[in-house]
């Protein structure tokens, strides 16, 4: 109990002081921290074996650096999937360059099948390691009219951004405890409760839906309803698709501290899901009489695209 106190007491500390690093992977790194301490010791040495002694943390923002490579253009539909609101998985329109949980489902046979290349191993590692932090983000699980946030303008702290990128990596910004320190409070103050749809990459992709309310209200919140006569009581004030031209919501101290609590959930998540997932890879492999034919046909995309990166690489 004690030590749980400390920890929230250190972290509130550190919440408040100024940002001296960039924050763009942090998601990741701190992901595929908690994810490298629930791994089983076969699995860690299997993982070490694949990636030549580097860690998880050291590739798991791989596929966002390779984002201005041509040679990855293909690879774009990975990191997401468009749902719109009041829509499952299955009734949204599908992208045929592929999306997050049909990469996650492909990259997922791709590492299970001990026939594939250690190049192809390694590759399909990296995008899980990738794609399971992405996905636990929940604006990459996000309504097609605004883009996933990217169409929502905002004010952070007084500058220009988008509802998007406030989640990819600014909401980090005024944390400056190292990625480290950072895994290591989620593990001391976080549950885990392993779930029914523990590898439904569909279901992963649909429980972020109900948290749009949250994350898109602004009602009372740092004073971004503006002008006040467009906010209504407790309602989605902002990002509505059908007013995307309101004045930009000013989000700061107040939207990090009632929201940190998602974004420590949905990190915790992410890591015990990567290891439990990679756990259940390693020991599928070593029983190969378990193997599913390597094919499906909304994998084509993603199929050609790796043979593209993997050859010309
Ligand atoms: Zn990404």
């Amino acid at each position: 109990m004690w030590q749980k106190l400390n920890m929230r007491y250190i972290f509130l500390i550190y919440l408040f002081t100024t940002s001296l690093f960039a924050w763009g992977a942090r998601g990741h790194r701190i992901v595929a921290d908690i994810a490298a301490q629930h791994l089983t010791p076969e699995t860690a040495q299997w993982v070490k074996l694949l990636l030549s002694g580097r860690s998880l943390e050291a590739v798991a923002n791989n596929p966002d650096k390779e984002r201005q490579n041509p040679l990855w253009k293909c690879a774009e539909p990975f990191h997401f999937v468009n749902i719109d609101d009041g829509l499952t998985y299955q009734a949204s329109k599908k992208n045929p360059g592929g999306d997050i949980v049909v990469s996650l489902e492909y990259f997922t046979a791709l590492l299970s099948d001990p026939k594939k290349s250690t190049a192809e191993s390694v590759m399909a590692l990296t995008w899980l390691v990738h794609l399971v932090g992405d996905l636990h983000q929940p604006l990459h699980s996000g309504r097609s009219c605004d883009k996933g946030g990217n169409k929502i303008d905002v004010l952070w702290l007084g500058k220009t951004s988008n509802l998007h990128k406030v989640w990819d990596s600014q909401i980090f910004s005024k944390l400056r405890w190292s990625d480290k320190a950072h895994a290591a409070y989620l593990e001391g103050s976080q549950k885990f409760e392993r779930r029914e749809n523990s590898m439904n990459f569909v279901a992963w992709a649909e429980e972020t839906i109900p948290l749009r309310p949250q994350i898109y209200t602004c009602y009372q919140k740092d004073g971004c309803c503006r002008p006040e006569s467009a906010c209504k009581n407790g309602s989605a004030s902002f990002g509505a698709c059908s007013k995307l031209t309101t004045e930009p919501a000013r989000l700061g101290y107040q939207y990090l501290e009632e929201h940190k609590p998602i974004l420590d959930a949905q990190l915790y998540l992410a890591g015990r899901r990567l290891a439990e997932l990679l756990n259940a890879i390693h020991t599928k492999k070593m029983s190969a009489q378990k193997q599913q034919p390597f094919q499906k046909p909304e994998w084509a995309a993603m199929e050609k695209c790796m043979a593209t990166i993997l050859k010309k690489k």
